[in-house]
Formats: structure tokens, C-alpha cells, sequence
């Protein structure tokens, strides 16, 4: 492997920088790439919105040791908040990312204003190396077209890391997955907010008394519907439509409650509930968006032939890798989430709801383009359900492997918070692979998954009382697994 040219990091989010605090700390020669100015770029977009893990599981621990390690360049004074916490957004922007980004030890690594167009390879005689060339392709170097305010340039590395998030590349509004017709138009004209706007702050004033559509099931979406029925209270002739692509399912739509063992997320789902039941809220099953017709307001136009007027849409509709600036890469990912294959079916929405997926790394998170790995929330692909904690031992690892280290690398070990209620009306869902894919949950307890038909989960018929594998039942394929995190007993006590 030649080591004259650095590992590249994409993005300074969390994750992009555990990573070259790992790397730093191996003695690796590192560089982060990050397209925003400042370190936690996409987390800026909703620092408004408080994480529903404390600080206990947002702080990486190389990042951790370097920044409570004094050196004779750093006097080691990070105030290091309280770990039972829940920062906000912004807060783990200012009292984490950007302490860590400053550090000295660090600094020096990052280029801000620097974004990724497209990742390659090539070789060091500045051969080119395109998706075709197989021979040698393992010794050959990556060329990482980089644009500035001023340039574009390329960047040589001996190894890339992905960390650069899914924040830019949200789902469409539109149904099957694109965009629905007029979309794009409708987006420009200021019509479709960002994902995770601010009702209560910054971007109270359009909202005020307007008429506003939330798409999506998620935490994003429960975050604006509460934001939005707070608004409500002082301005009453503000209308809240809640659209859901499905069917209204109580499970779904809000969660564990009281028994989410991250008490900040069950009580989003139970906040949310009380405005629904309180008629603050109105519901819309079934949304299947064709059309989005710009006029006085904004015309949402369904499949089935209802219109709604709005002011305002909100897209809460989750996000999707881009992939596109890895065209020229061997990529291996899972068909449906679009995560490495390995990873996709241990966390696919349509089958597992919960964050607790088991410890995974280098070798799990592997591609056949050798020193290439995607880590963070973009490593989920298009599921929804990743943990800062997971992402951090994703890049311990990949780290201990870009260093040599195999033992350090295959000795995975993840301690996550135990959280709450799984999704099980997935039937089949258990947190567990299909079978014939590698797994690394110990103790998973789904069999082979069976055929889908259309509007029916795959899953394994199980007799036994309590297990969390159930007779298959008709669920919303593609549907959002929104606030449900963890047992599955628990839901069963639910559904019985
Ligand atoms: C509202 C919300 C709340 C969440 N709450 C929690 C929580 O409580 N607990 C938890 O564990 N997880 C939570 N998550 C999930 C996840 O941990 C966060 O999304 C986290 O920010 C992911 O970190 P990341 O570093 O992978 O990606 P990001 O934070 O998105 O960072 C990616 C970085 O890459 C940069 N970038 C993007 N494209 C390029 C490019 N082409 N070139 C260069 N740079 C680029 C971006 O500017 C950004 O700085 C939450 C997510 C959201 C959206």
C-alpha cells in the first residue's frame, strides 16, 4: 500500500472527524474533506431539533481522549458536558465538533469549503483507472475531485472514507420513490421547506396561521408536527395536515410512549399523540403525491383524486445516499437500502424498526474497492434508524484496519442504549438478517424469510408465545418505521 498520500475523510460531521481522531491516533496521515464551513455542517440545519440520546453516546472515545488529553500544544481544558444530557443540534455543534475540529492536534487536517464531486481511482504514474480497469486496481491510488469556491481540483489518497451523511440528498415528496411532477418548481418557489424547519424560531413567521402539510412518519416529522401544534397555541388559525403515505397505525406513528427506554424519544411519540387525539393535528391516510401545482397555494394532487390546498409543505420524507460521486467505484451494496450488503439486512425499514443493531465493522462494512469504505449515517443507506454510537465503532474499526491492525478491527464491540419498542407489525422483524447473509447478531431468532407478495412482509410463522418473529400481516411496503425503537415483547403486549 503507498503511504505517501493521505487518508481522505469526506465530511467533518461527527463521524468524519471520530474518524481521523481514530486515524491520528494510529499514527495515520489523514485529511477531511467537509463541503460546509465549519465542522457538524448538516447538523447546523437542525440545531433547533434535541437529540433523543444524551451526550453518554454522542461523544466518540478517541475523540473524547483527545480532547481531555493536555499536550504541549493543547491544555487538554475541553469542558466536557454532562453525559445525562440531551444536547440540541447546535449544542453538539458548539460544546463538541467544533472544540474537537479546533484542536490543534487536528485543525490542521480539516478543509472546510472543500465538496466532493466524484470519487476514482488512479494509478501513480497518472494512468487512469476507471470501473472497468481490473488490473493492479487494488495498488492503485484514488483521485478525489474536490470543488472550493474558487477551483476544482484533484486529490490523491491512499484510502477514502465516506462519512459525509445523507442530509443533502432528502427523499422526494412524489410517490414510487421520484419526484412528483411539479416538484422541483414547487421547491423553488419556496413552497417545500427544508426537511426539519423551525416553527418556533427562525421560520416561526411563515407558518403563523398558515395551512401546512407534514409528509413523513418519523422522528423528523413528529419533530415539526409538535413544533407545529405549539405554534398552534399562540396562533389557533394555523392548520396542521399530517400526511402518511399508509395507513393510520397507532405503533407506527407514535411509537413506544412511556416504555421507549430513550425517554426523550417515547415522549415525541406521546406528545405527538395528545395533539392528534386533542384535533390539533388532522390526519391524511394514504398519500400517494402525483402532481404539486403551483397557484395562490399549493395544490397537492393524489392518486386517488383528492387535492388538498396548503401554504406550505414540509418533506419529512427521510433521505437517500448519494451515490452518484461513487459511480466510478466497486461499490457492493444491499438492492433495496442501498447500504453495504452485508449491513442492509440487518437494518432494511421494511423488516426492522430498531436502532440495536449488533457491532459491525471494516470487514461488514467492506466493498470490493480495496481502502474505500462509506461509515455514518450514510453507510445506512436509505434506513433511517443509525446511531452516532454505531458510527463510532464503525470508524474504530475501519481505522484499526487502514492501520494494519486486523485483530483490533474484527473485535467489534458496541454498547447501545436498550430502546424501547420495535416496529413487529413488520412481520418478520426481529432485528435479525435474512438467512444466507452473514450475521453478526448473536441470538437472532427469524428464520429464512418467505416470498413477499405485494402488501405482505416476508417473515417466519412462529408459534412460540413471545417470540419476536410473528405470522406475516399486511404492512405498508416502503413506509417510514418512524418512532419505534427496540423490544419486541413489548409490543406484542400492545397488539394482543
Ligand atoms: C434530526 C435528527 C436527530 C438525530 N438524533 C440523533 C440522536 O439523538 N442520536 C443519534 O445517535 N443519532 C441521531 N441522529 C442520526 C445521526 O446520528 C445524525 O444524522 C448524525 O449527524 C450523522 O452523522 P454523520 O457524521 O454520519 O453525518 P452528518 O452529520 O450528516 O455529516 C456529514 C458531513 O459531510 C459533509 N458533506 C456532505 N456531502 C459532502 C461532500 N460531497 N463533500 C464534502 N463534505 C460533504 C456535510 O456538510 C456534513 O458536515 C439524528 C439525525 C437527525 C436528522
Amino acid at each position: 500500500m503507498n503511504h505517501s498520500h493521505p487518508i481522505i475523510v469526506i465530511g467533518a460531521g461527527p463521524i468524519g472527524l471520530a474518524t481521523a481522531a481514530h486515524l491520528l491516533e494510529r499514527g495515520q496521515d489523514v485529511r477531511v474533506l467537509e463541503a460546509g464551513s465549519g465542522a457538524g455542517a448538516a447538523i447546523r440545519n437542525w440545531g433547533h431539533i434535541r437529540l433523543f440520546s444524551t451526550w453518554r453516546w454522542n461523544i466518540d472515545a478517541a475523540a473524547r481522549r483527545l480532547l481531555e488529553t493536555p499536550t504541549a500544544a493543547y491544555a487538554g481544558d475541553w469542558n466536557a458536558p454532562r453525559e445525562t444530557r440531551l444536547p440540541t443540534g447546535s449544542e453538539m455543534v458548539t460544546q463538541y465538533l467544533e472544540p474537537l475540529a479546533a484542536h490543534p492536534a487536528l485543525a490542521a487536517h480539516i478543509s472546510y469549503g472543500h465538496r466532493v464531486a466524484k470519487v476514482t481511482r488512479l494509478r501513480a504514474d497518472g494512468a487512469g483507472v476507471d470501473k472497468t480497469s481490473s488490473k493492479n486496481r487494488e495498488d492503485s491510488l484514488f483521485l478525489v475531485r474536490t470543488e472550493t469556491a474558487d477551483e476544482t481540483k484533484d486529490v490523491l489518497a491512499r484510502a477514502v472514507i465516506d462519512a459525509s451523511g445523507t442530509w443533502g440528498t432528502p427523499n422526494p415528496v412524489g410517490r414510487s420513490g421520484i419526484e412528483a411532477i411539479g416538484e422541483a418548481e414547487a421547491h423553488a418557489a419556496g413552497l417545500i421547506t427544508s426537511p426539519l424547519p423551525d416553527p418556533l424560531g427562525a421560520d416561526a413567521e411563515p407558518f403563523s396561521g398558515k395551512t401546512i402539510l407534514v409528509m413523513g412518519a418519523g422522528h423528523s416529522a413528529a419533530n415539526t408536527l409538535i413544533s407545529l401544534g405549539r405554534l398552534r397555541q399562540r396562533h389557533p388559525d394555523t392548520r396542521i395536515l399530517w400526511g402518511l403515505r399508509g395507513a393510520a397505525n397507532p405503533i407506527r406513528m407514535y411509537g413506544g410512549g412511556p416504555a421507549d427506554q430513550l425517554p426523550a424519544r417515547g415522549q415525541l411519540g406521546t406528545s405527538l399523540r395528545r395533539l392528534v387525539e386533542h384535533g390539533d393535528i388532522d390526519i391524511v391516510e394514504n398519500v400517494a403525491v402525483t402532481t404539486l401545482e403551483r397557484g395562490e397555494k399549493l395544490g397537492v394532487v393524489l392518486a386517488d383524486g383528492r387535492r388538498l390546498e396548503v401554504d406550505l409543505l414540509v418533506p419529512a420524507t427521510g433521505f437517500r445516499p448519494d451515490l452518484g460521486m461513487l459511480s466510478e467505484l466497486r461499490l457492493d451494496l444491499d438492492q433495496a437500502v442501498e447500504a453495504p450488503r452485508q449491513l442492509g439486512p440487518l437494518i432494511d425499514p421494511e423488516f426492522h424498526s430498531c436502532g440495536t443493531v449488533s457491532a459491525h465493522g471494516a470487514s461488514v462494512l467492506a466493498h470490493p474497492e480495496t481502502d474505500f469504505y462509506i461509515a455514518g449515517m450514510k453507510s445506512y443507506g436509505r434506513a433511517p434508524t443509525f446511531l452516532l454510537a454505531t458510527g463510532y465503532e464503525q470508524v474504530r474499526s475501519i481505522a484499526a484496519a487502514l492501520a494494519g491492525d486486523r485483530a483490533a478491527a474484527e473485535t467489534v464491540e458496541l454498547e447501545l442504549p436498550d430502546t424501547g419498542v420495535c416496529s413487529t407489525d413488520l412481520a418478520g422483524s426481529c432485528d435479525a438478517p435474512a438467512a444466507g447473509t452473514p450475521d453478526p447478531v448473536a441470538g437472532s431468532c427469524c428464520g429464512t424469510p418467505e416470498p413477499v407478495e405485494i402488501g405482505f412482509a416476508t417473515g417466519t410463522p412462529d408459534p412460540v408465545a413471545g417470540s419476536c418473529c410473528g405470522t406475516p400481516e399486511p404492512v405498508e411496503i416502503g413506509f417510514a418505521t418512524g418512532t419505534l425503537h427496540g423490544h419486541t415483547e413489548l409490543l406484542v403486549e400492545q397488539k394482543s
